[in-house]
């Protein structure tokens, strides 16, 4: 499925082609429509046509020249379930040289092509998708279905990284903002760490399913209006204090101007959910000093987070009620509908099925 234009879709068809030294050629099970996809679909990203999605599991179609494993080093053959990170971590250039693979100034560079060039399936609303030399990929446990292995390449990755970035630990008292999936996820894999869990969001549904996954406080923005409000909460269940640490899953502005004062001194602010460059916000420079808050911004992942997140999935799929994130299910005939019934938030999570 193309965008011809936001909005405008149409079916196209190319030839699979034969893989490279290095690629891996998968067949697409089934793919998620994910926040950015909306974005793209209602003309507000940058890219105005082309293909869409990056969150897929899929089987191993075509193996290219060199490619024996996954990149944990598990044996690879044909029909394998795997998962791919959704950029690229190229390796060579200055930024992965340096260390910060997460930041490769090549992330994007076959995601933005237009489907008429070599090798077409540049995304995953498709039948096959084809991974590069420098995307990192992983053997899918038996265990974890395939709609929530789709997923993990994107928000569980995401949230795992940046979580990790803030070093937090056993019995530290950490705020997440925003009970969406990222925010769903943030709360599973904080709980894991044996953190006590606050969370924050204005929808009680999504309140009540962070509890499900463990948040020990919930705090409605509906009960707490202002901003000083909230922050009194977050002071009283943390002995004065402030948090420790707080995980900015939001994506507004607001949050992040209002996250820095629920941190106690000294404590560490992860912004993730803010992506989009041009939004501003009143902060206050000299209560940042005074405060010594830490500020984390953290973009996409260091690719070994998805072999990370895939494990998290299998350890605990009995345990946490991942069945109630994803709740719709697409063919790929109706692409359209998946992305207009999420533009309109009749759904939560949808996902298209190849069959
Ligand atoms: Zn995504
Ligand atoms: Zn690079």
């Amino acid at each position: 499925m193309v965008m011809t234009e936001p909005g405008a879709l149409e079916y196209q068809e190319y030839d699979v082609p034969a893989p490279g030294p290095g690629d891996v050629i998968v067949k697409v099970l089934c793919s998620n429509v994910c926040g950015s996809e909306l974005h793209i679909w209602s003309g507000e990203h940058p890219k105005k046509s082309g293909g869409l999605g990056h969150e897929t599991v899929g089987l191993v179609h075509q193996l290219g020249e060199g490619v024996v494993t996954d990149n944990a080093g598990q044996e690879l053959k044909v029909g394998d379930r795997i998962a791919a990170t959704y950029f690229i971590a190229c390796q060579h250039c200055p930024t992965c040289q340096s260390g910060r693979l997460n930041l490769c100034e090549n992330a994007y560079s076959f995601w933005a092509k237009q489907p008429e060039e070599y090798p077409h399936f540049h995304t995953t609303f498709s039948t096959h998708y084809f991974i590069h030399p420098g995307q990192f990929f992983y053997k899918v446990p038996d265990n974890v279905p395939d709609t929530l292995a789709a997923g993990a390449n994107c928000a569980l990755s995401q949230v795992y990284y940046g979580i990790d970035q803030a070093a937090v630990s056993l019995g530290h008292k950490v705020v997440v903002q925003g009970a969406g999936g990222l925010g769903i996820y943030a709360t599973a894999i904080l709980k894991s760490k044996g953190v006590d869990v606050i969370v924050i969001d204005a929808d009680p549904s999504r309140l009540a399913l962070a509890a499900e996954f463990g948040a020990d406080h919930v705090i409605n923005m509906n009960d707490y209006k202002t901003k000083q409000e909230r922050v009194a909460a977050v002071r009283e269940l943390t002995n004065g204090q402030g948090a420790d640490a707080c995980i900015e899953v939001a994506g507004v502005p607001a949050a992040f101007a209002e996250g820095l004062e629920l941190v106690r001194s000294g404590g560490k602010f992860v912004t993730m959910g803010n992506v989009t460059p041009g939004k501003t916000i009143d902060i206050d420079p000299g209560f940042i000093t005074r405060q010594q808050v830490m500020i984390i911004p953290v973009m996409r992942y260091s690719p070994e987070y998805l072999h990370k997140a895939l494990s998290f999935l299998s350890k605990n799929i009995d345990r946490l009620p991942f069945n109630k994130m994803l709740d719709a299910e697409y063919s790929l005939e109706n692409v359209k509908e998946a992305l207009t019934d999420s533009m309109e938030r009749k759904v939560t999570r949808a996902t298209i099925l190849l069959k």
